[in-house]
């Protein structure tokens, strides 16, 4: 009766302060101004970085002096100026062999734990999601260190950083993290921006060990193509949402041409599907439009949005998802980083 009456007065799923939350933005590091975080700048991605750079209005685009700070600047001036109450901030642990140990050369991203909790420490409204390869060494000791800290979910990305989920080894670590309660956050389908070391983990099936150990699992992008030429592995994540009660999906950052169909089944079944960017990965208005979702004065009115965090909300919601899309993942996190969380927009 009480949670009934406060989701009465405050309107939201979740309780006072609980808007809507970004469940998946990207911190970026260039490696130059200190060891928590790296990052190699493949030729090949060079002319999408400095699209990606202006249309996220990144002054000085990717690289360059005093990258980090500037990355960050942007990230949070757009977080303040956009109806988010909150974003998770991803740590990216790197690609490591069966030991755990890393392998910088496969590796095209790093971003450590310390730097997402020092960004959230600073900014209130920026939560931490950590990223920590089952198979490293300290791995539980890093868990534990992480959910002490106020960990919002655990991000990994099976096919780039070489997680086989599905491994029985990785068991106990999957039921810790359960215990702790703390959603893993997994990449499926396509990936476009980084180098994937194993295409067969991919698809949703390999997030079974840890949904059957009682982990809260959201698959990033539905499983869905990055390019058209893409394994498509959104079937699957449909097959297993009907199976597992805890797979989640998040809807980063599904707009494009190569997204569409996928969309259009999740439009009519958006059972347990979360707001998500990826940002700075950009999401497109167009192809909502060619599709008819979208009017002509909607197109008009959704790209005059400079602020990609608000252009992506106003966009999924001119699509036609339900208002709980921006404010279930609230109910996934650990009660106390919600509970923290409340209490600093609060003081
Ligand atoms: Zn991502």
């Amino acid at each position: 009766m009480i949670w009934t009456m406060e989701k009465i007065m405050t309107g939201t799923n979740g309780g006072f302060g609980l808007g809507p939350i970004d469940a998946h933005v990207h911190l970026c590091l260039d490696g130059k101004s200190s060891p928590r975080g790296w990052s190699r700048r493949r030729w090949v991605m060079r002319p999408f970085l400095a699209a990606a750079a202006r249309d996220i209005g990144l002054q000085g685009g990717f690289g360059g002096r005093d990258f980090d700070r500037r990355y960050l600047d942007r990230l949070v001036g757009w977080l303040e100026g956009s109806s988010l109450s909150a974003a998770v901030l991803l740590a990216y642990d790197w690609v490591r062999d069966s030991s755990g140990s890393p392998r910088k050369d496969l590796s095209d991203l790093y971003v450590s734990n310390q730097a997402v909790f020092a960004a959230a420490r600073r900014h209130s409204k920026l939560l931490p999601g950590v990223s920590i390869h089952p198979a490293r060494p300290d791995a539980f000791e890093e868990l534990e260190r992480c959910a002490d800290q106020g960990a919002a979910l655990l991000k990994l990305l099976p096919c780039v950083q070489n997680v086989d989920c599905n491994e029985r080894r990785y068991k106990p670590f999957w039921k810790r993290l359960a215990e702790l309660g703390l959603p893993l956050l997994a990449h499926t389908g396509g990936e476009f921006c980084v180098r994937s070391v194993r295409s067969d983990l991919k698809s949703p099936a390999c997030l079974r060990l840890p949904l059957e150990c009682g982990v809260t699992v959201i698959a990033a992008h539905c499983g869905t193509r990055a390019l058209p030429w893409d394994g498509d592995h959104f079937r699957t994540f449909l097959e297993m949402r009907d199976c597992y009660a805890n797979l989640y999906g998040d809807l980063s950052p599904l707009s494009h041409i190569t997204h569409l169909a996928s969309l259009e089944r999740l439009r009519e079944d958006p059972a347990r599907l979360l707001h998500s960017t990826d940002y700075p990965v950009v999401s497109a208005v167009f192809p909502s439009f060619l599709k008819g979702w979208v009017s002509r004065a909607e197109l008009r009115r959704l790209n005059a949005i400079d602020n990609p965090l608000e252009k992506k909300i106003q966009l999924t919601r001119a699509q036609g998802f339900p208002e709980c899309v921006f404010t279930d993942l609230w109910e996934l996190l650990p009660n106390r980083v919600v509970r923290s969380f409340q209490h600093q927009q609060v003081n």
